[in-house]
């Protein structure tokens, strides 16, 4: 297993995410085509908030949260420099959704090592199931 830290660009949002292989999906939906993020969804278990979890984060108003459409997917990010470090997918509700580019190994070394996968988010309802 691999465990990276990672984070927004201020410092407010740090984390410690473990998985088994630096692939990546990359969305085509309207709103991961915005946002530039590069998905590696994980169990919540395997995410480690420096300080507390995501619940207390949106609670004190460390993170922001945006939801539109179903609204299952809780689009988080820093209240303070606006970078998603992190949200709830709609497609793992129970797990969470780290933004690759948020690695510190990524910000220092680029996506060289990671093997980057396209998911086809404007298609959504034919697409979730090649990822659950
Ligand atoms: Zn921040």
């Amino acid at each position: 297993m691999i465990s990276l830290e990672g984070g927004c660009h201020c410092g407010s949002i740090r984390f410690t995410v473990t998985f088994a292989s630096r692939e990546a999906l990359d969305c085509n939906c309207t709103v991961c085509t915005k946002k530039g993020f590069l998905h590696l969804i994980v169990p919540r278990a395997d995410v480690t908030l420096v300080d507390g979890d995501l619940d207390d984060l949106v609670e004190d108003a460390r993170l922001s949260e945006y939801r539109f459409g179903t609204g299952v997917a809780r689009h988080t990010f820093c209240s303070r420099c606006g970078i998603h470090p992190f949200y709830v997918p709609r497609s793992h509700p129970d797990g969470l959704d780290v933004n690759v580019r948020a690695l510190d190994e990524v910000a220092r070394d680029g996506l060289e090592a990671w093997k980057i996968v396209p998911f086809d988010g404007r298609h959504w309802e034919e697409s979730v199931e090649s990822i659950r």
